[in-house]
């Protein structure tokens, strides 16, 4: 309240405001940490997957309990943030956003923030906020470097602008397997979080309209002004593959040695699944959101909407033919 920027009255919209997160590993955990304790109104946290020691290094909003029990991230973020904040209205969802569900899922929401590690997601968030005019805010980083861009249809540049045309800004579409630094992850996180509280709070004339890059371990910084495409497919055209589910379905976890199996979508009683696999695999274990299993050398974890992650291979056959055995078809 005490920054001019913000004010009494940017601080009040702000309580009333409401936006949706999408993925909650790095850059999403740090957006929610950051919205959450300025005053959001409410926040939807949408997240695939479950907590892992692995990612402690830069998932500031979870610890060795939540991967201990092996937590969807969705439903550790929503624990942690209403210890946070209690005045606030959180709702984590365990769920991967796909052209089926996105209509479901991002409707009715005035704000879309980035916070996922792949771009078969952002091209179909994008694709949904251009055809809907929903702004949203692209934030993506790998290694030591990363940049965030606030994405107004109709206004400015839109994703498929900037990656689909000659001489493309924006990290390459390659599977992350560098690894990414804690700061630069925090970072981009307070970049995308800024703008996000500038639109939230009432002060879209104070978006600064560029796409930031940096890289924490270089000290290059980079600030340019994207122009939009008139020849582009999405906001000049028109047209929007990813919402009609034409793009190939990602199947491989990026960085990871895991397939995601998310053809499938009925929902799985995983106490009956528990008390079934018990009898042919040793160490089944369920906590109500997930349940997991080890047939060396995989782990499947399984999901309530009938998703599977199968670590241990890059080979989605082989993952396939494993959900087939144990889960069913
Ligand atoms: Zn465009």
């Amino acid at each position: 309240m005490l920054f001019a920027g913000v004010g009494p009255e940017g601080q009040q919209r702000l309580l009333s405001s409401v936006a949706v997160l999408v993925g909650c590993g790095a850059i999403g955990a740090a957006v929610a940490n950051l919205l959450v304790r300025a005053g959001v109104g409410r926040l939807r946290i949408l997240d695939r997957d479950f907590v892992e020691t692995s990612n402690l290094q830069r998932q500031i909003l979870f610890d060795e309990n939540d991967a201990r029990e092996a937590l969807p991230k969705a439903v550790a973020a929503e624990r942690k943030l209403r210890a946070l904040n209690s005045e606030i209205a959180i709702e984590g969802v365990v769920a991967d956003l796909n052209s089926k569900n996105i209509e479901e899922l991002l409707y009715g929401f005035p704000l879309i923030l980035d916070g996922t590690d792949n771009f078969e997601t952002r091209f179909l968030m994008n694709d949904f906020a251009v055809q809907s005019g929903t702004p949203w805010i692209y934030a993506a980083a790998v290694a030591s470097y990363g940049l965030s861009f606030v994405i107004r249809p109709g206004q400015t540049a839109c994703l498929a602008c900037l990656l689909e045309s000659e001489g493309a800004l924006g990290l390459e579409q390659t599977c992350d397997t560098a690894g990414v630094l804690g700061p630069i992850v925090n970072l981009i996180a307070s970049l995308e979080t800024a703008e996000a509280l500038k639109l939230l709070s009432g002060n879209e004339t104070s978006l600064h309209g560029r796409l930031m890059s940096c890289d924490v371990w270089t000290g290059r910084f980079q600030s340019v002004h994207p122009e939009r495409n008139p020849a582009c497919r999405a906001c000049g055209r028109g047209e929007y593959p990813y919402l009609r589910g034409q793009a190939q379905p990602h199947v491989t976890m990026c960085g990871r040695d895991s397939v995601q199996i998310h053809e499938r979508g009925r929902s799985l009683d995983l106490p009956a699944l528990e008390r079934r696999l018990s009898l042919i695999v040793p160490g089944v274990r369920q906590n109500g959101f997930l349940l997991r299993f080890q047939v060396s050398p995989y782990e499947m974890t399984v999901f309530t909407d009938g998703r599977a992650i199968v670590k241990g291979t890059k080979d989605p056959a082989t993952a396939r033919s494993l959900y087939a055995k144990y889960i069913g078809s």
